[in-house]
Order: structure tokens, then C-alpha cells, then sequence
């Protein structure tokens, strides 16, 4: 082996593809593959430990990071889909309340309108005075449905309005999943639309059964002031039901897979890394349960674990007879 394979040229390639710095000057210059440093110690040859040997300082600009196995918590949380509604009660109608001819319409779609603000002229066909239509509640126009010159009848609505200041989010849940989610149970309401995410809580779970999805309906209300919130759009939601503690997690950034497909993690011992066949146990969006494989206070790579996967991958390959 030449001092040009080294674990670090492997490494310098990635960065390179990775746009990032690559090998400093200190550490071009090392020797043999972290394989071989195995095999001079073991039998002569690179079975046994995959490894390699990253230098601290190209671990450090290439973003590798370890941290402490350690107890953690792994959370019960049901990823959920649901959609925007006005909350009942808060959507009112401007009406005619004498037939007659519409003389003026003072609002449009989208316009945020005050509660007694004027809405419409119309002439009324019994007294031959004009009237005027006032909003019923502070909102915003969700619709028009007249037109100036057109004739009104009693009852006619001309305007619908809502407030939107506040807006249910009705999420479904599937199956058995119902039974143990109900009301006061936190809940993330993240639109899908760009991202934004609302903390909020379960209020409620509705009786009755969504007849077209045959799911249940867990109600939550949002806070929608800057009313970038809006009815009929679709959300997610992460609904976290509960937290157990679980005596070793990690980060499930840790985690990679094997040419086997058996899940691995990297363990650093000073400037080596090698991979560590793990049994996991629950998991949730952030941490998986280590349940075999690992020993709390072991440093485990949390940050850019493929850059050491491939590290492994590269000096095994150079190795090859
Ligand atoms: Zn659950």
C-alpha cells in the first residue's frame, strides 16, 4: 500500500463533491488505510472491524460530529393529515331584508370588513327609501353573490363573511390509532403549502365517523391573526401522544445501513471510526432506541455519518487482492 491511499484521500474526494474544504496539508501525508492498521494488529489481513482513521482536524472541517450514547426519551407521535375549516358559528350572511333593486355593493372577495361596516345599498319596494346592509360580523368576504342593478328579494344572501382569526384544524385518524389519541394531546400542525409549522392541542375528538375516509376526527383550533392560514387547504400534523424514557438513543442522523442492510452506527476511538452492528428498539422522528450493539458513554458519529460510512467503503475497496 502506497502513501497515497490513505483514508483521507477518500475523504478528499467527497469533500471535493460535497463543495467543502479538503485535506489539510497535516494530514496528506499519513500512511496505510485504517484496514490495514487492523490487519497489522489482527491476522494479516482486513476482515474483522470495518474502520478507518479520520484525522481530528478533517473530521472537524468535514463536519463530523460524536456525541455520548446516552439515555434518552422516544416519543409516541402519529404522523396525520387533515384540512383547514372555519370554526362554526363564525361565518355569518349579509341579507336583504326588503326586496328591491341592489343601488350599491361597498365590498369584494378577500376584503377584511368590520361588523356594522356598510355592505349594500338596496332600494326596498315598499317604501322606495334606500336601506343600507351592514356586516353582521367582523371577517373577512369569503363571497359576493349579487350584483348592482339586480333585484333582491327578501332573504336574498348578498355577502358571506368569516372570521378567520381562528380556524379548525380537522385532522384524521386511522383505525386503532383512535383509542388512545384524545384531547389535550399536543399537536404540531405544519401547512403543506411551504412548511410553516403552529403549535397546538387536541380538543376535542368528534363522535361521529368521516364517512368518506372512514377515519375519526381529532379537532385542534389555530391561532390565524396574520391570516396566512386558509380554509380548504391541506395540512399535516404531528400529533405526540406520549414520551417513555429508553436507557440509550441516539440521533437517528447516526444511523446508516451496511452493504448487508443490518443497521450500523460509527463509534470514534481518538481519530479512529469504526462501524458497529446496533439492534434497534422504538423510534420516532429524531432518536432511535439501542437496544444491542452499543454501550452508553461510547462517542457515536451524530453529524455526516455517510462521509464515515464511505470512508469505510473506500479504504475496504483499495484493499481488495
Ligand atoms: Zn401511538
Amino acid at each position: 500500500m502506497t502513501s497515497t491511499n490513505t483514508p483521507c484521500r477518500a475523504l478528499i474526494v467527497l469533500l471535493l463533491m460535497t463543495g467543502m474544504v479538503a485535506c489539510g496539508e497535516q494530514a496528506a501525508p499519513r500512511t496505510g488505510t485504517a484496514a490495514h492498521a487492523d490487519a497489522d494488529r489482527d491476522d494479516g489481513h482486513a476482515e474483522g472491524v470495518a474502520a478507518t482513521r479520520i484525522p481530528a482536524d478533517v473530521a472537524q472541517r468535514s463536519g463530523i460530529r460524536v456525541a455520548a450514547a446516552g439515555p434518552g426519551t422516544i416519543a409516541d407521535e402519529h404522523e396525520v393529515q387533515g384540512l383547514l375549516t372555519p370554526v362554526e358559528g363564525r361565518v355569518a350572511q349579509a341579507m336583504a331584508r326588503f326586496p328591491g333593486p341592489i343601488r350599491a355593493l361597498r365590498a369584494n372577495i378577500g376584503d377584511r370588513v368590520r361588523a356594522g361596516q356598510p355592505l349594500a345599498s338596496i332600494e326596498s319596494n315598499l317604501s322606495l327609501t334606500t336601506y343600507t346592509v351592514t356586516a353582521p360580523i367582523s371577517g373577512i368576504v369569503l363571497q359576493r353573490s349579487a350584483s348592482v342593478g339586480a333585484v333582491a328579494t327578501e332573504g336574498t344572501p348578498l355577502f358571506e363573511i368569516a372570521d378567520l382569526s381562528t380556524l379548525w384544524v380537522d385532522l384524521h385518524i386511522f383505525g386503532n390509532d383512535a383509542g388512545h389519541i384524545t384531547a389535550g394531546i399536543p399537536v404540531t400542525v405544519t401547512r403543506m403549502s411551504d412548511g410553516v409549522s403552529a403549535e397546538t392541542t387536541l380538543e376535542r375528538i368528534l363522535p361521529g365517523t368521516a364517512t368518506a375516509s372512514q377515519s375519526t376526527v381529532a379537532r385542534a383550533t389555530i391561532d390565524n391573526r396574520d391570516g396566512l392560514w386558509r380554509p380548504g387547504a391541506a395540512v399535516r400534523a404531528r400529533i405526540v401522544v406520549d414520551r417513555a424514557d429508553a436507557a440509550l438513543t441516539v440521533p437517528l442522523t447516526a444511523l446508516q445501513t451496511d452493504e448487508n442492510g443490518r443497521d450500523v452506527i460509527y463509534v470514534r476511538e481518538g481519530e479512529r471510526y469504526a462501524e458497529r452492528t446496533v439492534t434497534l428498539g422504538r423510534r420516532d422522528a429524531n432518536n432511535v432506541e439501542v437496544t444491542a450493539g452499543l454501550s452508553a458513554g461510547e462517542q457515536v458519529v451524530v453529524a455526516q455519518s455517510f462521509l464515515v460510512k464511505a470512508d469505510i467503503g473506500k479504504s475496504s475497496a483499495e484493499h481488495e487482492h
